[in-house]
């Protein structure tokens, strides 16, 4: 059985010291693991940014794909391979900007696969840009006198689109954040886990300590009921969107796969389909 160490492998990540997708890769290792998966199980889909890169530091299939098209390509990837377990991994500006009607899409859709989002509220890649996700009067070079956009909120889109699984997480809190992957992987439908993951280089606002003063963890409301959308909906709006934990879970609902009628029995990559130029040219 393999071990989280199985899903390492010899590329060493570039990303500066302290940047928060490190944790995220070692939670998604050890998550693997301890869901029994062996690396010929996963395969990890990311777009554009730092983030994009973690496909090429874990021992699994992998494809970094092009900007804000992490979610088509794997939803490809799983329909045309319904036993491999998909995660899909991108950065706020992939998956909330040029990648946002993939997002809304791809979770109204339910398709099996679990999407991680490594929300550092800035573009790292690009320098330290505004993103959808940067607060108001946050100043960069994009913005210099202080952004006077609303900042987005990826949880309480993601329940009005329709989500079966919104949790979110912050990439210190190694063991919540490996807990909440495992169950996004278990839960048949689209899992959206988004991951507070400080930018230490361009974010001089949404540090580690920034987030450890504001974070609401929802281990502190043993009462707090994960399987009804308005209450989900009311505590994320009560905290402005800053609590950690399993926010909401619809286990009623069917994933996609499983609504089509024959479509679970055979994964097209396993069956033998006839690819010669004289069947193409039959249908
Ligand atoms: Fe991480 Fe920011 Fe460095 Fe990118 S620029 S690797 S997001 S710390
Ligand atoms: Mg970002």
């Amino acid at each position: 059985m393999a071990t989280f160490k199985d899903f390492r492998n010899n590329i060493k990540p570039n990303w500066c010291p302290g940047c928060g997708d490190f944790s995220i890769q070692a939670a998604i290792q050890r998550a693997a693991a301890n869901v029994g998966l062996e690396p010929e199980d996963l395969a990890v889909i990311s777009g554009i940014g730092c983030s994009g890169r973690i496909s090429g530091y874990i021992n699994a299939y992998g494809l970094h794909g092009i900007h804000g098209r992490a979610l088509p390509i794997a939803q490809g990837v799983k329909l045309a391979n319904r036993e491999l377990t998909v995660i899909a991994s991108g950065g706020d500006g992939d998956g909330f900007a040029i990648g946002m009607g993939h997002t809304v899409h791809a979770i109204r859709r339910n398709l099996d696969i679990t999407y991680i989002v490594m929300d550092n509220q800035i573009y790292g890649l690009t320098k330290g840009q505004t993103s959808p996700r940067s607060a108001e009067g946050f100043k960069t070079k994009s913005t210099p006198e202080g952004s006077i956009e609303t900042t987005l909120s990826p949880l309480e889109i993601a329940l009005s689109a329709g989500a079966t699984f919104v949790a979110q997480s912050f990439s210190s809190d190694l063991k919540q954040l490996t807990a909440l992957i495992e169950q996004g992987i278990a839960h048949k439908g689209f899992s959206f886990i988004n991951v507070f993951s400080p930018c230490v280089t361009f974010n001089k606002v949404n540090t580690y300590d920034w987030f450890k003063e504001n974070i609401v963890n929802l281990a502190e409301f043993p009462e707090y009921d994960p399987t009804s959308r308005i209450g989900a909906m009311t505590k994320i709006m009560e905290t402005g969107g800053l609590l950690t934990g399993l926010i909401y879970q619809n286990k009623e609902r069917k994933s996609y796969e499983d609504m089509i009628v024959g479509f679970k029995e055979e994964a097209l990559s396993s069956q033998s389909l006839d690819i010669s130029r004289e069947a193409f040219d039959k249908l």
